[in-house]
């Protein structure tokens, strides 16, 4: 968290989610939790099934502790989003059936875990079963290279079930301590930022997103930025859908009336003022035109978020299942809406409000309204009657997305020997070429000491007193270079080329 050097920082609850491979127990665990740990006695009454809930928790000595956990969708199309999930959440519960042990998505999961570098609690599930083994789930951990407690390492495990919630507070025990090894804080006097966990569109109430709060406060009156997106806050719920004026840091809340659908995984961050946010939205749409941004999550992976609207479910199903074959490890796909039905105004809304976004239909046509966006705007929107068909197109767009690795390559390298004069930007230097050659107008890296203190520009060569354009190895020059740091002599100035692999 940047801001959380500030002295104002206090403890904030740990955001926790649940992973693992399907069928071990992920939802039977979140429904027993949320059931017998939400204060209020309200749990019963929650209809709208947000995608985050607080609990609270007594811990060994008898205090009442806050934990945010995750629920992300299962559905197959929602893996990003889980993904996701161990990089919102402070700490991951991976989840492993005793009765079945580590299977892919264990595996899979391990990894997400690994990469967002989270720590994380093994919760060895329906050990009521009697096919439960632990220990065999303990040694094929081990070979997937996790050590447990007890078993050779310190990564922390706890048999539990679901069912009859044997284990399960000794769970939210070691969750409790994990939290505080791991010395979670949060800044009560900052404007909240965090993360966009869900978005919905409520034919009553327009768009509404699930966000979780990671650091500072949440309130009325002012405004939340996500991307390109700005909403006022004037109507705020909690998890259990109750109103309220204010939020703060680890607690998941639902905003109302945002003008497009704030994407799943991006961030958000308030602002006091309307000018604020407004101005925040100028940058953030700067820098995803600059970068692409909005496309990566993950450094240097592409992805590309896409609407499917389908004649049946058993077709969204199949096509879904046909997109999220395509992906790999520099592109990806998100669904970020799927549908039955005609493509419509709203997902063409959807496609305007960013440029990445791609719609496609199965057996359907795009309604006269969706038409006439599509007119009056440049949308990837394309209808199939074949699956593979899909496929094909898909194929052409991940390879106009598909990230190119910019290396640099050193061409040439000059050793400064003196300086012979200085102007505001500009230097005269006297140099040795040792290595390849330089050339007018090549950009250079500064090296002294062996670290790159920043970059200068050629903007003249002398050698023997005529300009020359190029200089090889072995000869003296005269450099003229623009820069802002001053050059001393000693330095090494790398002449380097930015190559695309
Ligand atoms: P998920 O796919 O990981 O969300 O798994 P679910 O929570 O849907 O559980 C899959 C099946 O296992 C369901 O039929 C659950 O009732 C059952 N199940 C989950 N936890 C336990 C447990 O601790 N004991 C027993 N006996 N069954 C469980």
């Amino acid at each position: 968290m940047t801001k959380s050097e500030k002295n104002t920082n206090t403890v904030r609850p740990p955001v926790v989610v649940i992973v693992g491979h399907i069928d071990h127990g992920k939802s039977t665990l979140l429904d027993y939790i949320r059931k017998t740990n939400i204060v209020d006695g309200e749990a019963g009454g929650i209809t709208q099934h947000l995608s985050a809930y607080e609990v609270v928790h007594k811990d060994e000595n008898g205090d009442d502790r806050a934990i945010t956990f995750i629920d992300t969708p299962g559905h197959e199309a929602f893996s990003d989003m889980r993904n996701r999930g161990a990089k919102v959440a402070d700490i991951a519960i991976l989840i492993v059936s005793a009765e079945d042990s580590v299977k892919t998505q264990t595996i899979e999961a391990l990894s997400s875990i690994k990469a967002s570098g989270v720590p994380f609690i093994v919760a060895v599930n329906k050990i009521d079963k009697p096919g439960a083994n632990l220990e065999k789930v303990k040694i094929d951990l081990a070979e997937a290279e996790v050590y447990v407690e007890g078993y050779g390492g310190t990564v922390p495990i706890v048999p539990i079930s679901a069912k009859t919630g044997d284990g399960v507070p000794e769970l939210l025990d070691m969750i409790v301590l994990v939290a505080d090894l791991s010395e979670l804080v949060g800044d009560p006097n900052i404007n909240a930022e965090g993360i966009v966990i869900e978005s919905n569109r409520d034919p009553k109430r327009g768009i509404t997103a699930t966000l979780l709060i990671k650091n500072g406060v949440l309130k009325k009156g002012k405004f939340i930025v996500s991307g390109k997106t700005i909403v006022p806050t004037r109507m705020i719920e909690d998890f259990k859908g109750k109103a309220i004026e204010k939020a703060s840091y680890s607690s998941p809340v639902r905003v109302i009336g945002f003008d497009t659908m704030p994407v799943a995984g991006d961030f958000f961050s308030l602002y006091d003022s309307k000018k604020e946010a407004e101005e925040a939205v100028r940058k953030n749409i700067e820098s995803l035109d600059a970068n692409t941004s909005f496309e990566i999550y993950e450094e240097g992976v592409a992805i590309i978020p896409i609407i499917v609207k389908t004649d049946v479910l058993g077709t969204k199903d199949a096509v879904i299942k046909e997109i999220k074959k395509l992906d790999e490890d520099l592109v990806k796909f998100k669904i970020i809406e799927s549908g039955v039905g005609m493509i419509s105004e709203n997902d063409m809304k959807m496609a305007v409000s960013d440029s990445n976004v791609i719609v496609i239909g199965f057996n359907v046509k795009l309604d006269t309204r969706a038409e006439d966006i599509k007119q009056k705007n440049n949308i990837k929107v394309e209808t199939f009657d074949i699956i593979y068909k899909i496929s094909e197109f898909l194929e052409t767009i991940k390879n106009e997305r598909r990230p190119v690795n910019e290396v640099e390559e050193v061409i040439g390298t000059l050793k400064v020997i003196k300086i012979f004069s200085k102007t505001k930007d500009k230097q005269v230097l006297g140099c040795k070429v040792t290595l390849g050659s330089i050339k007018d107008g090549a950009t250079l890296k500064i090296i002294r000491r062996e670290f790159e203190i920043g970059k200068a520009r050629v903007v003249g060569i002398e050698q023997s007193k005529v300009q020359a354009k190029e200089v090889i190895e072995g000869l003296e020059c005269g450099v003229l270079v623009e820069s802002k740091l001053e050059i001393a002599p000693g330095d090494t100035l790398s002449a380097i080329l930015i190559v695309k692999k």
